[in-house]
């Protein structure tokens, strides 16, 4: 039998809270895994909110993404299985306190890059969802990364935080990572109404020279019901638009990597 491919690990940051960072990463992998991917979703937030949105109760997790940055246990051994046939690295609180232990490591940004080395070939796509902070669990991402969406309320996409994430971004990849590749920013909580979202997304990809992706997602009440019952807007409402977009840019993302 042939090796197994490598898991493609894509990270989507933005150092921005509310801008749909967890709901892309639950809403892209309920995608992917539909379309017959072997999905590992990881929660790098210490407020939990992707793992919660995938049913499962932070506060009964025995071990989490914690436990491998700072205690060297194995990525497979945290592993809980989810619904839409996803995995998941859950989090805890307890990753609040990760930042300042991993500062007094050696080689600090590249313990997640070398922990999801051991599952690699388990997946055919890791996503990372980073928490909204531009510190050392963010640059773990970026770090065993090859891959960066960032996505980002259409109303934001004029404001300065996507030059200071560039700017990161560019010393990640001459010092820590030089595979790092922008896949685009995904804009978000799009209002398709209002003409100001519109203009503001043609310009923004000329600005910054980066691609943006297609669809934008439209912002839909669904979104608000869906974590609450543990599964993603793919499952809770089908056929809605958020849902319809979000399996767009999952097609078009596996056509480019
Ligand atoms: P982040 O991870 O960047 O902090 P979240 O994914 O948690 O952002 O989303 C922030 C809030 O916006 C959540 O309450 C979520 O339900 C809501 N939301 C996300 N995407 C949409 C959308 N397309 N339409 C409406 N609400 C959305
Ligand atoms: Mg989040």
């Amino acid at each position: 039998m042939a090796p197994k491919r490598k898991a493609t690990i894509i990270a989507l940051a933005n150092q921005k809270g509310g801008v749909a960072k967890t709901t892309s990463v639950a809403s892209l992998g309920a995608a992917f895994a539909e379309q017959g991917r072997r999905v590992l979703l990881v929660d790098l937030d210490p407020q939990a909110c992707l793992t919660f949105s995938l049913g499962v109760d932070p506060d009964t997790v025995e071990s989490s993404v914690h436990d491998v940055l700072v205690g060297g246990v194995e990525v497979a051994d945290v592993i809980v299985h989810c619904e839409e046939g996803i995995d998941l690295v859950p989090s805890t609180i307890d990753l609040a306190g990760a930042e300042a232990v991993l500062l007094s490591r050696p080689a600090r940004e590249y313990v997640l890059q070398s922990a999801l080395d051991a599952v690699r070939r388990d997946y055919d796509i890791i996503l990372l969802d980073c928490s909204p902070s531009l510190g050392v669990l963010t640059l773990n991402a970026l770090t065993a990364a090859q891959g960066l969406i960032i996505p980002m309320p259409c109303e934001m996409l004029g404001h300065r935080g996507v030059g200071q994430l560039l700017d990161t971004v560019r010393d990640v990849k001459r010092i820590l990572n030089k595979k790092l590749k922008v896949i685009g920013i995904l804009p978000t909580l799009f209002d398709g109404r209002s003409n100001h979202a519109r203009e503001v997304l043609d310009d923004v990809g000329e600005r910054y020279g980066i691609p943006v992706l297609s669809p934008p997602i439209p912002k839909t009440v669904r979104f608000a019901e869906a974590p609450a019952v543990g599964r993603s807007i793919l499952s809770t409402s089908r056929t809605s638009k958020g849902a319809k977009a979000y399996r767009e840019v999952a097609t078009s993302l596996l056509a480019a990597i």
